[in-house]
């Protein structure tokens, strides 16, 4: 009998598990997200459900890197791409959506805007500002995203997560450990569906307040551009755009990377920027309004991946 020995030079994909879902080797991660800049996920994992993504988690190799993506809105990946796998959960499985008694249970891969045609089929009030947060509804809870005076915390009930263990486990808001743009849990836990408290409203209401956050995001944000949303948390009691502005950093621009002219704390790919000038400018940033007002700005933005 022959044994073949496999090492870390052979490529990634001979030493994981066969699965049901999909591998794709060497693909472009600007391609999943906003901004459109960075390297290549050296394996995507789309997992077919959450029983293939258990078994593929049993049974891969242990030093591995994993990682997670989900719509890509809040996510800077470096120019030289993500070693390991990067997991997306972006089969139908996790898109799927059950209306319950005064609550909604979303797949983790569904996206926010689509929660629209359900609150409003089934007319259902408090969470119309999800719907206008882009990305997917995992990426939302890990950030513990928030607008309009609400975040995911004040809106969910309970959300069933997968270990590193590949086991599943329904846990509470206190257990993710929620806070402003936030959240704390382990590392390893992968979040699979929440189920989020709804109140009765009617067609009218909901429509009414959909239209005000549109028009709202319109008028302040930067739209159909190439961002990741707010850069910096707001540091307590202050607003980052504010000492961003004070500091003289809202003209600032480096190689294809500026800040957005319609509200200086978002940071825009105006076409050719790579990861570095985005990243570069966000130090820059950092940098300045440090020298201006002794305050450190902290990255709201995930940063993944390796320099190039
Ligand atoms: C134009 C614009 C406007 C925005 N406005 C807002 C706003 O008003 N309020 C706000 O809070 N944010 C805002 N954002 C930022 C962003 O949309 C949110 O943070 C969003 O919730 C991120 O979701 P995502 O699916 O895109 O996550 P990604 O950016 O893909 O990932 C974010 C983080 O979540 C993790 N993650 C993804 N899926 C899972 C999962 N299933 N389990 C565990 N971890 C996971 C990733 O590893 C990563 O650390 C805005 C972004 C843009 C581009």
């Amino acid at each position: 009998m022959f044994h073949f020995k496999l090492h870390r030079s052979d490529p990634l994909i001979r030493l994981l598990p066969q699965v049901r879902g999909k591998y794709l080797q060497n693909i472009s991660l600007a391609r999943h997200t906003w901004f459109g800049v960075g390297g290549n996920a050296e394996i995507l994992y789309i997992p077919a459900d959450a029983d293939d993504l258990s078994h593929f988690l049993r049974n891969k190799p242990h030093n591995i890197p994993l990682s997670l993506i989900g719509g890509g809105s809040n996510l800077l990946v470096r120019d030289g791409g993500v070693p390991g796998v990067v997991i997306k959960l972006d089969s139908l499985y996790f898109k799927q959506v059950e209306i319950g008694q005064d609550c909604i249970t979303c797949g983790a891969g569904f996206h926010n805007v689509d929660l629209k045609k359900y609150l409003l089929q089934n007319k259902l009030g408090g969470l119309e500002f999800l719907c206008s947060i882009p990305g997917v509804i995992g990426g939302s809870v890990k950030t513990n995203a928030g607008c309009f005076g609400k975040e995911v915390k004040d809106v969910m009930l309970h959300a069933q997560i997968m270990n590193g263990e590949g086991k599943i486990k329904t846990v509470s808001v206190q257990d993710l450990g929620l806070s402003y743009r936030s959240s704390l849990f382990p590392e390893d836990w992968i979040i699979l569906s929440i189920t989020f408290k709804t109140s009765p409203s009617t067609k009218e209401k909901i429509s009414q307040i959909l239209e005000e956050q549109k028009q709202y995001r319109q008028a302040h944000q930067p739209y159909n551009q190439r961002t990741a949303g707010s850069t910096f948390k707001n540091p307590e009691g202050l607003k980052a755009w504010e000492l961003i502005k004070k500091s003289g950093c809202a003209d600032l621009s480096i190689g294809g990377a500026k800040v957005s002219e319609k509200h200086c704390n978002f940071l825009i790919n105006t076409g050719n920027a790579t990861a570095k000038d985005i990243e570069t400018l966000g130090e820059t940033i950092i940098q300045r309004v440090y020298q201006h007002t002794f305050i450190t700005l902290e990255w709201e933005i995930k940063r993944m991946g390796i320099e190039k």
